[in-house]
C-alpha cells in the first residue's frame, strides 16, 4: 500500500467539467488499497479575480483581509471536488487549513508552511476516505488565515507529503511534464523522463517555467520524489528525484533562456584595487541583483572594462547608480544593451563529461554566434547572446548536445 499526495493545479480545476473529470480520475486512482490525499489549488482564473476585486477596494487592501479573500478561491475548488467524489460514490471531505491546522509563519501573503497536525485526517485515510485540502492557505500562530504566496499550493503539496510522510507527490498540471527545451520555442523539444532538484532548480532560475522554486526545494530537504504530469493525458510525466536515482546518459539534460537580461559596461575603469567594490557596493544596496560580471585584463595595467548583466527592468536604476559613481571611480564612458537574451544548458551529467564548455562554445561559433558574457556553476553553462539569435543558439545546442 502507497500513500500519495496528488496536485492539481488551476487549469486541471477549470470549469465544472474538468472537476468532474478530475474526480473521475482520482476515483480510478482509487481503486487498490492505496491513500490518497488531494491538494487543490483554486479554479484558473480565480486568485486574479479576487486580486482585482480588492483594488477596487482599495489600493492598499489590508494585507490579512487579503488572504482571507484569497483564501477562498481554494475553499471553492476543494467544496467542489470533494462533492463530485460524493456524487461519484466515493467517501470525501474537504478540510480548510485551519480547520486541520496547517500552521504557516511569517508576512501575510508570503507565509511559509512549518507544521500540519495529520491526526483527523489519517483517520480518514485508514477509513477509506479521500480528503481534500486546498493549498495556498494557512493559518497564523494567532489563527489568522494566511496565504504562502503566489504559485504556492505546488509548496502545499509537497510541505503535505511530508508531513503525512507520503511516498511521492504527484503535481498534476496542463503540460506532459518538464521538456528539454520550451516547446514553443523549438519544435524538436522532448519530455525529460527523469531529472534531478539540483537541475529542475537550475532550470526554473535560468527561466524555465515549471512549478514553484520553493517547492522543489522543500522536496530536495526532505528527500520527496515528484511526478509533473498532465491531467489531460494517461502519459507518464517526469520525475523529480534525488541525484543518486538518477543515471545520467547525457551531459546536458536542458536548454533554458531568459529574455528579460540587460547589460552594462564601463569603458576605462582604472584598474586598481577596490574599483570593482566600489562599482558593485551601490548595486548591493539597492537590491539589484548582478548576475553575469567580466572585467578585461588591462594590457597596460592602467585602465580596463568591466561588462556585468542584470535584469532588463532593473537596467535604468543601474544606469542612474553609475552615473552617481562616475566621479568617484572615474571611468571614461558607460555603453548599455538590453536586447540581450541568456542561453543556458542544464545538467548534471557535466560534472562527469569534460570539454562540455569547448562543445558549447565551438557550435555557436559554427553558427556564427557571437558570446558576449558566460557564466558557469558545477551543472551549468550560461551565455549572453544577442536577442535576436536566441531561437538559433536554442535549435543548435539542442542537436549538438543529442536533445533533437
Ligand atoms: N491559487 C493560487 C494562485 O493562483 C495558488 C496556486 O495556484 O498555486 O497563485
Ligand atoms: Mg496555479
Amino acid at each position: 500500500m502507497a500513500r500519495v499526495v496528488i496536485k492539481f493545479g488551476g487549469t486541471s480545476l477549470g470549469s465544472i467539467e474538468k472537476i468532474t473529470n478530475v474526480a473521475s480520475l482520482i476515483k480510478k486512482k482509487k481503486t487498490n488499497n492505496d491513500e490518497i490525499i488531494v491538494v487543490v489549488s483554486a479554479m484558473a482564473g480565480q486568485t486574479n479575480d479576487l486580486i482585482e476585486k480588492s483594488k477596487k477596494i482599495s489600493k492598499n487592501y489590508d494585507k490579512a483581509e487579503l488572504d482571507v479573500l484569497l483564501a477562498t478561491g481554494e475553499q471553492m475548488s476543494s467544496s467542489l471536488l470533494s462533492a463530485a467524489l460524493i456524487d461519484q460514490g466515493c467517501k470525501s471531505r474537504s478540510w480548510l487549513s485551519w480547520q486541520i491546522p496547517i500552521i504557516t509563519e511569517g508576512p501575510h501573503n508570503a507565509s511559509r508552511i512549518y507544521r500540519s497536525n495529520t491526526d483527523e485526517i489519517s483517520k480518514f485515510l485508514k477509513s477509506g476516505g479521500i480528503p481534500i485540502i486546498p493549498g495556498f492557505q494557512g493559518v497564523s500562530n494567532i489563527f489568522r488565515l494566511t496565504t504562502i504566496g503566489r504559485g504556492g499550493s505546488d509548496a502545499s503539496a509537497v510541505a503535505i507529503a511530508k508531513f503525512f510522510d507520503a511516498d511521492f507527490c504527484e503535481i498534476y498540471t496542463d503540460v506532459e511534464g518538464v521538456y528539454t527545451t520550451n516547446p514553443n520555442m523549438h519544435s524538436q523539444a522532448k519530455k525529460i523522463d527523469k531529472i534531478s532538484y539540483e537541475e529542475i532548480l537550475e532550470m526554473a532560475s535560468l527561466g524555465t517555467k515549471i512549478m514553484q522554486a520553493s517547492a522543489v526545494q522543500i522536496a530536495m530537504l526532505n528527500n520527496i520524489s515528484i511526478h509533473v504530469r498532465s491531467t489531460f493525458s494517461e502519459k507518464e510525466g517526469t520525475k523529480i528525484l534525488p541525484d543518486a536515482k538518477l543515471d545520467y546518459e547525457k551531459s546536458v539534460t536542458g536548454i533554458s533562456f531568459s529574455k528579460n537580461d540587460a547589460k552594462v559596461t564601463l569603458i576605462g575603469v582604472k584598474d586598481r584595487p577596490g574599483v570593482a567594490a566600489k562599482i558593485f557596493e551601490p548595486l548591493g544596496q539597492n537590491d539589484i541583483n548582478v548576475d553575469m560580471v567580466i572585467q578585461n585584463i588591462s594590457p597596460d595595467g592602467k585602465e580596463t572594462d568591466v561588462t556585468f548583466t542584470i535584469k532588463r527592468d532593473q537596467l535604468d536604476q543601474s544606469i542612474k547608480l553609475m552615473n552617481d559613481i562616475k566621479t568617484k571611480i572615474n571611468y571614461k564612458k558607460l555603453v548599455y544593451d538590453d536586447k540581450v537574451a541568456k542561453v543556458s544548458i542544464i545538467g548534471a551529467g557535466m560534472i562527469v563529461s569534460p570539454g562540455i564548455t569547448y562543445k558549447m562554445f565551438k557550435s555557436l561559433a559554427d553558427a556564427n554566434i557571437n558570446i558576449i558574457a558566460i557564466s558557469t556553476s558545477e551543472i551549468k553553462i550560461s551565455v549572453l547572446v544577442n536577442e535576436e539569435k536566441t531561437s538559433e543558439a536554442i535549435k543548435i545546442l539542442h542537436k549538438n548536445f543529442n536533445l533533437d
